[in-house]
């Protein structure tokens, strides 16, 4: 299937192609001609499916073809409601690329912002809002934001709304916008509550679902590393010595961990950024493009902060700690292989996490292959519950990361493990 076969106008057809896109993902073969018939959508998709523009390039249209040429100002006509700031600017891209023809406007609004350059945007007239809810409603309270004249609403990321706590602020939005309206809910899991929420916002929804979280997306590489938390640092350091990860984006359980993990990277002189909620916005979008732009080899981000990071070509995912709740590692490992990249998942487990990788091997229903060949195995070794993967990493035993700097304050812990228990760091026995 093409593009083509989507009967889209002109001017997105040739937005597409600007884009490089020419097969629709299954999500959008599926969508796109529902939400082009003004039917109401429920999405069970996860990021890295195409799912953005799976409701973009159908709003654009269906917009596009509503446009009448008139004096006065625009009105909001379609709301995209995000969780985070990173996912709204993205979506916000996405309908600056797919929409560069059609004369439509839209604009972002997020919170963490002095919201002059917004309320400005708003003032000169928009189509399209695309808010994080906890803005949309500061800004409706001072009357900057009219949702008067909406006809279609997007809900993207539920799960993650209700994880983030902020179900309260979209039950309030929705009680404002008008209740004839066409609506689109999208969400990577669909526990019952998120079914209530879907159940109080979609009229007779066509449903839709790809990728389920449940088989998480299987080009992508997975394997585990058991590790010390101790040793975690040196066995990061060692993987990144293979200079075939041009990039990798690494994920830690708090802001804390984080800017640890940066700055013993940064002190062996791999460039590293972190971006984590306690970065001002300038600070996360500056290191988002870096990394972008390849400049920062390694990103350390926390859960929060990396939701809606689209880094085309990131091909590594490194889960420095495994995250508690199951459904985030699926979301941490989707931010590789988008749109059928190839893409590798490394985890590092320590004694502690075990319990949390056993979870995530339910919920994926799939045994995650352990790598066991690497200089920093567990000091107490886990039971044989997983098959032995090899030559999935760079993991030669005498590649191992340089010597830590001079300064001892800055060096990780001397490693703890079989290997080296009794025995002299291998830093030290290393012949100089
Ligand atoms: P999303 O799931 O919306 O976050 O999109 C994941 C990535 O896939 C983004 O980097 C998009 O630019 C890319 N993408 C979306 N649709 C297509 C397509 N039809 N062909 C190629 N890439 C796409």
């Amino acid at each position: 299937m093409t593009f083509d076969s989507l009967n889209l106008i002109d001017p997105i057809r040739r937005a597409l192609q600007t884009e490089g896109y020419t097969t629709p993902t299954p999500i959008q073969a599926e969508a796109i001609p529902i939400v082009l018939e003004g039917k109401d959508l429920l999405g069970c998709a996860q990021t890295g499916t195409g799912k953005t523009a799976a409701f973009a390039i159908p709003i654009l249209q269906l917009l596009a073809g509503r446009q009448t040429f008139r004096k006065e100002k625009r009105t909001i006509k379609a709301l995209i409601l995000t969780p985070t700031r990173e996912l709204a600017i993205q979506i916000g891209e996405s309908f600056a690329a797919y929409g560069q023809h059609t004369g439509l406007k839209h604009t972002v609004i997020f919170g963490g912002v002095k919201q002059l350059r917004q309320t400005d945007a708003l003032q000169n007239g928009v189509d399209i809002l695309i808010a994080t809810p906890g803005r949309l409603i500061d800004l409706m309270a001072q009357r900057f934001v009219s949702l008067k004249h909406l006809e279609i609403f997007v809900l993207d990321e539920a799960d993650r709304m209700l994880d983030m706590g902020f179900v309260h602020d979209v039950r309030r939005i929705i009680a404002v916008i008008p209740p004839k309206r066409q609506s689109l809910f999208f969400s990577a899991t669909m526990p019952p509550e998120i079914v209530k929420l879907a159940d109080t916002i979609l009229v007779r929804p066509e449903k839709v679902e790809v990728t389920p979280v449940s088989s998480t997306v299987d080009i992508i590489q997975q394997s585990v590393f058991y590790v010390d938390k101790d040793n975690k640092n040196y066995l990061l350091l060692h993987l990144l010595e293979n200079k075939d990860i041009e990039t990798a984006l690494v994920f830690t359980r708090t802001k804390h961990g984080a800017d640890k993990v940066v700055k013993i990277l940064l002190k062996h002189d791999i460039k590293a950024e972190a971006i984590h909620g306690n970065k001002s916005q300038n600070a996360r979008q500056n290191a988002l493009n870096n990394f972008k732009e390849k400049s920062t080899r390694v990103l350390v981000a926390t859960d929060i902060a990396a939701r809606g990071i689209d880094v085309d070509e990131l091909a590594y995912v490194i889960n420095f700690e495994i995250p508690e709740i199951p459904e985030t590692y699926v979301h941490r490992i989707g931010r590789t292989g988008r749109a059928g990249a190839k893409g590798t998942a490394y985890s590092f487990c320590d004694t502690e996490e075990r319990g949390s990788l056993k979870d995530i091997q339910k919920l994926i229903a799939k045994v995650i292959p352990v790598i066991e060949d690497h200089p920093f195995p567990l000091s107490q070794k886990p039971g044989n519950e997983a098959p032995k993967a090899h030559n999935v990493a760079n993991t030669n035993r005498n590649n191992r990361p340089s010597r830590p700097a001079s300064n001892p304050s800055s060096q990780p812990k001397t490693p703890t493990g079989n290997a080296d228990r009794g025995k002299k760091p291998w830093f030290a026995k290393r012949g100089r």
